[in-house]
């Protein structure tokens, strides 16, 4: 009887490998992501085995739809195509015997691992009898640094998983498993990237866009929106507020000189993404900035923003260089959204020296002349919300008022 192959994804993680105490609370992150983003694609069933997850493809009709989703999970260390089997060798040796069908290599090598110790060869004596099985049917050479084609044989206790195309994922943690937190993103190259890497730490991520309609065309608005839709693709579900600023930057100029402008504006728009995070239960807030890229990212400036906030600023670019940065841009697909021309609410009222140094009275004197009560209700009560959702059905996650008590000390090493 020929042995049955069934199809299937098979999805290592590493970090989450690490984590002593709570891996089932992340990995039941990691269970539910991979669920959601394949709601559209059924049947995938996703079964939790020992070190590894498999999404059981039997009947899928769109194999490649999936692989190319779960390539956007963050906690997927890797993932490959493959073809699951009993492990008994004859079955191992017909799904590499399907695997090499039809296929021309010049080398290869075999890559076994057991994942118990009981069965009855070793990973060696398992590369040996499969490379002569191999060597026996395709006209190749054993290559074992640098082959053109690479078998992996997982032998688990009850099956055995064969593949070839083995492909990096995000890495990283399962978005949600780390609470949530609130990006403030203007329609440039970096908060964008900013975004996704706290989405990579295990962040869900809620966007606030300042914009100034109608001093200006509504065209940050789109980009905002653009922007967050790409970005939804790591993690499902997004809110994006749109904050009128326009107002607001007119109450600022009348009273504040033209180089401390830019630090009341950032100061302001903290004060009121963190309103709208307290609505949302984020935990902190998250900037694009870069240390030193522009006038208002100095450390004194920096650490002026940081004062008119009570929930921790997040920068994960801050050691970033403007081409890393740009590099990552391209890679998540939001580098052509953010290049689009338009003006930023910073590009209004914005002087040609901004203040690179202000000390704290300095700042503190200018916002005295300001309801600063008033600017932030007007904001918060002007912000419109806007939902995006990947793929169609996922669903919203919930708001999460506080950090669930099985999240919060979910550090342990
Ligand atoms: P970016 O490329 O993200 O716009 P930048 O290098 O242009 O960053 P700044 O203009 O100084 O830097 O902005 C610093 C950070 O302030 C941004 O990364 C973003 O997090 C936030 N920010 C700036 N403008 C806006 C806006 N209109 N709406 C929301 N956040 C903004
Ligand atoms: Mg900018």
């Amino acid at each position: 009887m020929t042995p049955r192959l069934r199809p299937c994804l098979l999805v290592h993680y590493h970090e989450i490998s690490l984590k002593a105490g709570h891996r089932p609370m992340f990995l039941r992150h990691l269970r539910q992501n991979l669920e959601r983003a394949t709601v559209d694609l059924q049947p995938v069933k996703v079964v939790q085995l020992p070190g590894r997850l498999m999404l059981d493809l039997e009947g899928n009709p769109a194999p490649e739809a999936v692989r190319e989703r779960v390539t956007r999970i963050c906690g997927v260390a890797n993932l490959a195509l493959a073809q699951r089997v009993t492990s008994q060798m004859e079955a191992i040796k017909a799904a590499v015997g399907r695997m090499i069908e039809g296929r021309q290599f010049e080398s290869f090598r075999i890559t076994a691992r057991r994942a118990f110790q009981t069965y009855p060869l070793t990973s060696v004596e398992i590369n040996r009898e499969l490379g002569t099985f191999v060597l026996e049917r395709v006209k190749t050479r054993v290559d074992l640094d640098n082959p053109a084609l690479t078998i992996h044989v997982e032998v688990l206790p009850s099956e055995t998983f064969v593949y070839s195309d083995r492909e990096p994922g995000p890495g990283g943690l399962p978005v949600g498993s780390s609470g949530t937190v609130v990006s403030l993103l203007s329609g440039g190259i970096d908060s964008p990237v900013s975004a996704w890497r706290m989405m990579k730490r295990g962040c869900r991520v809620e966007f606030v866009h300042f914009h100034s309609v109608p001093y200006l065309p509504p065209t940050s608005q789109q980009k905002a929106r653009a922007l967050v839709d790409r970005l939804t693709q790591w993690q499902f579900f997004s809110r994006l507020y749109l904050v009128p600023f326009g107002e607001i930057q007119r109450e600022v100029v009348l009273s504040v000189p033209p180089p401390a402008r830019v630090v009341v504006y950032r100061r302001l728009m903290v004060r009121i993404a963190e309103a709208l995070a307290r609505q949302t239960g984020a935990q902190a807030l998250v900037t694009g900035e870069s240390l030193g890229q522009v006038a208002s990212q100095t450390l004194q400036n920096l650490a002026r923003i940081d004062e008119a906030a009570t929930l921790v600023i997040l920068r994960p670019l801050i050691g970033m260089d403007k081409h890393e940065i740009t590099a990552q841009a391209q890679a998540l697909g939001t580098f052509e959204i953010s290049v689009e021309p338009d003006q930023d609410c910073c590009t209004l009222f914005v002087p040609k020296h901004p203040a690179t140094r202000m000390a704290p009275e300095e700042v503190q004197g200018l916002e005295e002349r300001l309801n600063l009560p008033a600017l932030v209700k007007a904001g918060v009560e002007g912000a419109q919300l806007e939902t995006f959702e990947f793929p169609k059905g996922a669903g919203p996650f919930p708001v999460s008022r506080h950090a669930p008590a099985a999240e919060e000390g979910s550090r342990s090493q």
